[in-house]
């Protein structure tokens, strides 16, 4: 059956400014690290595609590695636009990034102009896109200027290959680095990716500062810290879950356990929020302005449903917050 995306699907997301640039993100944007592999069955990802693009989500993360195996997600992403989303371009942010291991020898990975533009290029082929909208540099390369790394992404731009540049994982004084050789370049970087949860804080020593001063946006990655920050573990761990994946490692039984007191009170102060602590947790990172979208993954339709609704309630209480950096900090 043709897929035809929802004529109301505009009506509910918030689309949020990055920085001060002229692109607007929707503030869910949906994430294609898990689920997305040549061991996922097709059918559930193309439900997850229909049913994000079809509220209002226009936003799809993906990397060159993304699997398992690494590309494969790039493929699946690149079948199913080719099938249901080509008429939707044009509505569509489609992010891949290059600095992780893709592929054998010293230029594989890392942030080398070899590596940057080869993967680039793999990329377009795998999801059989002509541009991305925005192409990363997936993390900052030791051994590499930043000169040599800016200057590769600034070609991706020029050559129609993207039309705006981003960095992941940079610290806050790398990224005052590599951001003035952009803007003395002009090249059109404007965004960062960077983990930001309730567990994980980092951002907020200095790198959010960095990104408000230079008037860049975050889109913030694993906003549910993998799946912690839900109710996946309240009550054990389920066979299906990422935690107990054994093609996922980033996500153990050891840190459900150790985390499971504190998901406990959180998911207290959702539920007097009338939220689950899905949602609340969404909400949490979208307080801060500096966020334009956070990165969600989902394993099925119903975790999308559950978190496209943190859309009715933003906002927090003194209190509240109060009460989360006590469990948290
Ligand atoms: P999340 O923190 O959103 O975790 C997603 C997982 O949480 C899901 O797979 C699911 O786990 C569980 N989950 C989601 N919603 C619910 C819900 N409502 N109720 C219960 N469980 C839920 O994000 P990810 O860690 O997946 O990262 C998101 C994206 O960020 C990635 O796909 C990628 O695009 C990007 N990313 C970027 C990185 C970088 O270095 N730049 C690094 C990591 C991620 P389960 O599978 O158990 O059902």
């Amino acid at each position: 059956m043709v897929y035809r995306a929802a004529e109301n699907r505009y009506e509910k997301m918030l689309y949020r400014r990055v920085g001060q640039s002229g692109l607007k993100l929707s503030a869910l944007s949906l994430g294609l690290w898990h689920n997305f592999g040549d061991v996922d069955r097709l059918a559930n990802q193309s439900d997850l595609l229909h049913y994000a693009f079809d509220h209002g989500i226009t936003c799809f993360d993906i990397a060159n590695n993304y699997g398992p195996s690494a590309g494969s997600a790039e493929e699946n992403f690149g079948k199913i636009f080719h099938d249901d989303f080509k008429p939707y371009r044009d509505e569509m942010i489609i992010t891949s990034k290059a600095g992780f291991y893709m592929w054998p020898g010293p230029y594989g990975e890392w942030g080398s102009r070899k590596n940057i533009i080869a993967s680039c290029n793999q990329s377009l082929k795998r999801t059989g896109l002509d541009y991305f909208d925005i192409f990363y540099s997936h993390r900052p390369d030791p051994e590499t200027p930043f000169e040599e790394t800016a200057l590769a992404l600034d070609q991706i731009v020029k050559s129609g290959k993207a039309l705006y540049i981003g960095i992941s994982n940079y610290d806050a004084e790398q990224t005052q680095a590599i951001t003035t050789i952009f803007n003395d370049l002009k090249t059109p970087y404007i965004i960062h990716q960077v983990q930001y949860n309730m567990f994980e804080r980092t951002p907020e020593n200095g790198l959010f500062d960095v990104l408000t001063a230079e008037h860049k946006g975050a889109t913030v990655y694993s906003p549910l810290a993998q799946g912690l920050l839900t109710d996946r573990y309240l009550n054990g761990i389920p066979e299906d879950s990422r935690a107990n994946r054994q093609d996922s490692p980033f996500l153990s039984v050891e840190d459900v356990d150790q985390r499971l007191a504190q998901i406990k009170q959180l998911n207290q102060i959702a539920e007097s929020r009338g939220q689950s602590l899905a949602e609340m947790s969404l909400a949490w990172d979208l307080r801060n302005e500096v966020v334009a979208s956070v990165i969600i993954g989902a394993s099925r339709v119903s975790q999308l449903e559950d978190n496209l609704q943190v859309l009715d309630h933003l906002d927090f209480s003194d209190s509240e917050l109060a009460q989360i950096d006590q469990i948290t900090k």
